[in-house]
């Protein structure tokens, strides 16, 4: 079965074999070598002044930033499940949540983030969603976050890049925190979350909050290649395959713009092919189809053709269904899964099956059109 959910991805076979030895201490001068090894490549990744990772999934993330960057109102950015649950979790902190709802395939503009962080001056961070997966939607996280800065400094920008670190180069010049997860474009196994922080965001946490999450404890020992608590020695291991391998194969740069391509060619074959893309502002980590049939199709893919997609949640349940972009993936997989939705609309009586889709994924992401 082809696995080609936005999260998890599938993991690489030189990436499961790195996490297959024995288990290994985690206070010891050979992990402690692994460790440093891969922040350095976290640093490129990221380009922020530091990096920390934690024991947890990416919802750790979300937590530590919030308790850790917030102290009196979030200014939080609901566009889907993702974007929702920032709020959440300040609300659960006791700090005040302010929101700016949309529907989940409507990105947040410029204009109601500047005139909300106008309207309520206690708003001291804002948390959105690079790309918000419930809808496979991109947010103009770098625009609002310039705004945002040209009027307070001092408001701290948490972006998740949970879905977008690993598919996207991201510019951080003002954004304060940026959050990745293990399991989405990282290509791993869950519970293995990142937090890249930039210098303000270092003096703003000040002592830190909380005591798991508390951010200032970590940095201290994770500077020092380790980490407060138990590390995940084996994510971490297998997160160093990860890294390396994307630099054997060209480095980040080709992985962007590999990735580019091939969500343009998906979003193109399945256009061919009647289909309607759900955002009005697609993320490249995975493309979302809005359809009277998504169940059926989605059905069809599993049962039928070996394909694994994701549905929608909430009140998009049986309305959407999203393909993964996420990770190293083989180009023969991905025009297998463009194949096999045409191949299901046939079978749902909607389209006479001609090869549509296949050709023009290879001809978008091969460069051979026409
Ligand atoms: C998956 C995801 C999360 C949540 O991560 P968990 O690992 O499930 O805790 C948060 N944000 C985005 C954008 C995601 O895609």
């Amino acid at each position: 079965m082809l696995l080609f959910t936005p999260g998890p991805t599938p993991v690489p076979q030189n990436v499961r074999n790195a996490m297959s030895d024995e288990t290994m201490h985690h206070r010891t001068p050979e992990f402690e070598a692994i460790f440093a090894k891969t922040r350095k490549h976290l640093f490129n990744l990221f380009k922020t002044d530091e990096v920390i990772m934690l024991s947890s999934s990416g919802t750790g993330a979300m937590e530590a930033s919030v308790i850790n960057l917030c102290k009196n109102t979030l200014l939080s950015v609901n566009s889907g499940k993702f974007g929702e649950r920032f709020g959440k979790i300040a609300i659960s902190h006791g700090l005040k949540n302010v929101e700016i709802k949309n529907e989940w395939n409507t990105p947040v503009s410029v204009e109601a983030i500047v005139e909300a962080v106008k309207s309520n001056s206690d708003i001291d961070a804002i948390a959105v969603q690079i790309s918000e997966s419930a809808g496979g939607l991109r947010h103009p996280v770098e625009e609002l976050s310039k705004a945002v800065k040209e009027i307070n400094p001092n408001i701290m920008i948490i972006a998740d890049g949970i879905t977008a670190v690993g598919v996207e180069k991201i510019d951080v010049s003002n954004i304060d925190c940026l959050i990745a997860g293990s399991q989405k474009a990282l290509m791993l196994p869950p519970g293995l979350s990142i937090l890249g922080l930039s210098n303000a965001a270092i003096e703003t946490i000040g002592e830190g909050k909380g005591y798991y999450l508390n951010l200032t404890t970590e940095i201290k020992k994770q500077r020092q290649n380790t980490t407060a608590w138990t590390a995940a020695t084996t994510l971490i291991m297998g997160l160093l395959e990860v890294l390396e391998t994307i630099e054997s194969n060209g480095g980040l740069e080709r992985l962007y713009a590999e990735t580019a391509c091939r969500s343009k060619a998906v979003k193109r074959a399945l256009t061919a092919i009647g289909l309607h893309v759900y955002p009005q502002t697609p993320a490249k980590s995975m493309t979302t189809i809005d359809d009277e049939n998504a169940s059926e199709i989605r059905n069809l893919l599993k049962e039928e053709f070996g394909v694994n997609v994701a549905g929608g949640q909430d009140h998009l349940k049986g309305k959407i269904f999203r393909i993964n972009q996420m990770g190293l993936i083989e180009a023969y997989e991905m025009a297998w899964v463009v194949n096999s939705v045409e191949l299901a609309l046939s079978r749902l009586g909607r389209r006479a099956y001609d090869g549509t889709a296949n050709r023009v994924f290879n001809e978008a992401f091969f460069g051979v059109e026409a």
